[in-house]
């Protein structure tokens, strides 16, 4: 049978260094039967047999009943809290009533930033109309350049607590810096790390000792199991509401501004049991592809995704080409809620 190169080391299964061969056989065997396969170890006290494959899988060949096995090992992942083995239900994050997670998706619907109180209240309007269920809006900026608009800060918090008076939407916003936290903190129901700051490990501890949710946008340069160990700095804090986000990462490739790693969401789904959401807006990098990408997040399972929206993109101060007009933003959204419901889920 040919060797799954790919497959993770799953077990450790401890035979006696005397155990005769076609004790061995049995177990190699089994794995086998199974589409699994074994490495064999051989030493004097112990043979120590690895099990490569299907976790499920494995665990249910129950290879401890074989004879000569004396012990099976489970080979555990680096991240424990976020792993799916560490809850016996997926997480549901509940926010102002509105959810995400499990049968509940969430539209998470914004500006990249707030630039003025007109602008982002006539987005806020227009995307709760439409069935958004949260708002999202940068007042600190994360900027490539540093003569780049970085956002209002405070004033936009200020301007973003009146959008959520307005609306009723709870408000989704980022926070840069440890120093910026309590200040974020009193305004925002959902705390976002950016892709920049995904591995800045004392912002993540520090969210992590906070009561809000946090929105957790994977590196450009990450990897999954990167992702889920950032999500546990937080986990560790003691604060268990934390929400993935897929946003594309950094290929070859130049026709997208990222490329957006669909399967991202099942193999995160698999892993973890907290909520995956997808950002189609950032990967696209321009506003045609958009609703693509996130008709994809919501075929792959996605427990939400959050887009960006402006009244006049071409006069935006941040993100103009992939930022959806308010005009089209409710067309948008009924299509989403169309899927999401063909999915068996609700927008909630
Ligand atoms: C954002 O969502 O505003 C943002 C800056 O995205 P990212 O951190 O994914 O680049
Ligand atoms: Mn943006």
């Amino acid at each position: 049978m040919p060797v799954d190169e790919s497959a993770e080391l799953q077990q450790l299964i401890m035979m006696s260094g005397q155990a005769p061969d076609d004790q061995v056989e049995g177990v190699l065997l089994r794995l086998n039967q199974a589409g699994s396969y074994g490495r064999v170890a051989p030493g004097r006290d112990s043979i120590v047999i690895s099990a490569f494959g299907d976790r499920e899988m494995i665990r249910s060949l129950a290879l401890e009943d074989i004879p000569g096995v004396e012990k099976v090992l489970p080979v555990s992942k680096p991240y424990k809290l976020v792993s799916a083995d560490a809850a016996a239900e997926r997480t549901v994050i509940q926010v102002r009533g509105r959810r995400i997670g499990g049968d509940n998706f969430g539209l998470i619907a914004g500006p990249c930033t707030v630039e003025s109180r007109e602008q982002t209240l006539e987005t806020a309007r227009a995307v709760n109309a439409a069935g958004a269920t949260m708002l999202r809006g940068g007042a600190f900026k994360p900027r490539t350049s540093p003569y780049s608009f970085q956002g209002l800060g405070s004033e936009a918090l200020a301007i973003l607590a009146e959008a959520r008076e307005d609306t009723g939407l709870p408000l989704v916003t980022e926070v840069l810096d440890p120093r910026q936290l309590e200040e974020v903190v009193a305004t925002a129901d959902v705390l976002q790390i950016g892709a920049r700051n995904m591995q800045n490990f004392l912002l993540l501890a520090e969210v992590g000792k906070t009561d809000k949710p946090v929105l957790l946008k994977r590196g450009a340069s990450a990897s999954l199991e990167e992702l889920l160990m950032a999500a546990e700095y937080i986990l560790k804090e003691g604060n268990p509401r934390v929400i993935l986000c897929e946003r594309g990462i950094k290929t070859f490739e130049r026709s997208t501004r990222f490329t957006l790693d669909i399967s991202a969401v099942p193999v995160l789904q698999e892993e973890t049991h907290l909520p995956v959401i997808v950002d189609p807006s950032h990967p696209a990098g321009r506003r045609e592809l958009v609703p693509a990408l996130a008709r994809a997040a919501v075929a792959a399972g996605a427990d939400g995704i959050i887009v960006e929206a402006h009244p006049a993109p071409e006069e935006a101060l941040c993100d103009g080409p992939h930022l959806i007009p308010t005009s089209r933003f409710a067309a948008f959204a009924e299509e989403i809620t169309r899927l999401v419901g063909v999915m068996g889920k609700q927008v909630g």
